[in-house]
This record gives structure tokens, C-alpha cells and sequence, in this order.
């Protein structure tokens, strides 16, 4: 009996030491090992609004240099999974915000060149995208992206490019010469692929020299007189997308094109 009080008193010192050295020596963080979210299972439901998370700058997942997708990978559980949420949360966020055209697997924190687009009423995987050839012409617009939804940059883009891609059916395909609007968004994309965002590349807009008559009868009668103002401020290169939201017009002045 005293054998076995003591065994228990040594026991019940060894724990609290053991508890007392782990306070004072925590063990080290582990690295999460990448584990693709498949469609069945879904991880913490309940703490992101489109079922997955969505990566945001500052976070390292979206500084990664992508992995192209083999064609034998091309058929895999994991990237059908993996292109399946991304069609998965694109159309979620369009549903709740109304905007979000496209989205890039290393926002969903996968390290592969995939790009999910829903462009005209269409969605196309677009796998290990290459820009083939450029215009050399250049523009400047306000950029949003899913990554820093509080916030609008200014960004040159190509006018047009021509792209290559890998379809479902592991054929190549090649757009030549696309339009303004999806040359912009596919740089856009390709860019997150490299682990870049377009808040990196952000540029202070060059002011626009406009006349007021090219001003729409919407702008303000407070901001009409502002805009005859000589010294009127060029924006900063990233803005609030709050801020933006409250005089779209004056932003988009100092800019070549908007939507
Ligand atoms: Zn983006």
C-alpha cells in the first residue's frame, strides 16, 4: 500500500515536471504538411463564408512559384478536387459580393498553375497558362482581387495578349490576341501562379489630362468643382476599396480604362 501511495506521489511529481518543462520549452511549430481539401471533406464549414479559405496577402501561400500539372496528374482525384473548389468558391464569392471572375489555386492554398474561369457565362480550367506573345501597347486600370477585397490598386497591364493553356482534356489550346477585358484578368491570374499579386506591382496613377466635358453628368456638383481645382492630388497607388467605392469617378480619371 505505501509502495503504491508512493508510486502514485512520484508519478504525480513526474507530471507536474513534465508540465512545468513543457511551459518553459514549448515544442516548436510544426509546418503543416499540404493536404489538398477535397470536395467531400470540407475543413472548418462554419469559419469561411465560401466553404474554403481564401488566402490573403501578407500570407505565404500566395508567394509561392506554382507546379505545373502533369498530364498524368491532370485526372487525379486531388486536381479534379482541386478545380472543383475553385469553380466551387469562385461561384460562391460571385453569388455574395457580384463580382470575381476568376480565382488561382494558390489562393485556395494549392501550389499548382491552375487557373478557374468564369468569363461570358462560361467556366474554363485553364492549366499551366503561358503568355505567348504581348501588344506593346500598355494601360493602367484599379484592380481588385479576392486576396485584398478591402482594398483597389493601380496597375499597368498589356492591352492584349495571347495565352496557351492545357484544357480539362489535357489538349493545348491557344487564344490569340484576346480582348482588353480578359487579357487584364488573365495577367491578373497568371501573375498569382508566379506569387505575385497585383498589389506588388502597384503604380501611382499618372495623371490623366481630361477636360471636364468628358466627365459623366453623374459626377457631383462638389466634385466637379474639385476636379477644376490645378493641384488636385493623384491618388496613391493602393486605396481603399471603401474610399474607391464613394467616388469611383474621380479615381477612375487618372486611369486609362475601367469596367
Ligand atoms: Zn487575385
Amino acid at each position: 500500500m505505501a509502495r503504491n501511495t508512493m508510486r502514485a506521489v512520484a508519478l504525480l511529481f513526474f507530471h507536474l515536471f513534465t508540465l512545468a518543462w513543457m511551459k518553459q520549452n514549448p515544442m516548436p511549430s510544426i509546418i503543416p504538411q499540404f493536404v489538398p481539401p477535397s470536395s467531400g471533406e470540407i475543413s472548418e464549414p462554419m469559419s469561411y463564408p465560401y466553404d474554403h479559405k481564401i488566402f490573403v496577402a501578407g500570407e505565404r501561400e500566395l508567394t509561392m512559384n506554382c507546379l505545373p500539372v502533369s498530364p498524368s496528374q491532370l485526372s487525379s482525384f486531388e486536381i479534379q478536387s482541386m478545380k472543383d473548389n475553385l469553380f466551387h468558391v469562385l461561384r460562391k464569392f460571385r453569388e455574395q459580393n457580384g463580382f470575381g471572375r476568376a480565382i488561382a489555386a494558390p489562393q485556395l492554398g494549392y501550389p499548382f498553375r491552375l487557373i478557374a474561369l468564369h468569363y461570358n457565362g462560361t467556366d474554363t480550367a485553364l492549366y499551366n497558362p503561358v503568355i505567348i506573345n504581348h501588344s506593346l501597347e500598355t494601360f493602367t486600370m484599379w484592380d481588385d482581387c479576392l486576396s485584398f477585397p478591402d482594398k483597389m490598386c493601380c496597375i499597368r497591364r498589356y492591352k492584349s495578349i495571347s495565352v496557351q493553356f492545357v484544357n480539362e482534356k489535357n489538349q493545348l489550346v491557344i487564344w490569340n490576341d484576346c480582348s482588353q477585358d480578359l487579357s487584364e484578368l488573365l495577367q491578373h491570374e497568371i501573375d498569382h501562379l508566379n506569387g505575385v499579386l497585383a498589389i506588388d506591382k502597384a503604380e501611382k496613377p499618372f495623371k490623366k489630362a481630361r477636360s471636364l466635358e468628358e466627365i459623366t453628368d453623374s459626377v457631383e456638383e462638389k466634385e466637379r468643382k474639385q476636379l477644376e481645382r490645378s493641384d488636385e492630388e493623384v491618388p496613391a497607388a493602393i486605396v481603399s476599396r471603401k474610399d474607391w467605392l464613394e467616388r469611383p469617378e474621380y479615381y477612375n480619371r487618372f486611369v486609362d480604362f475601367h469596367y
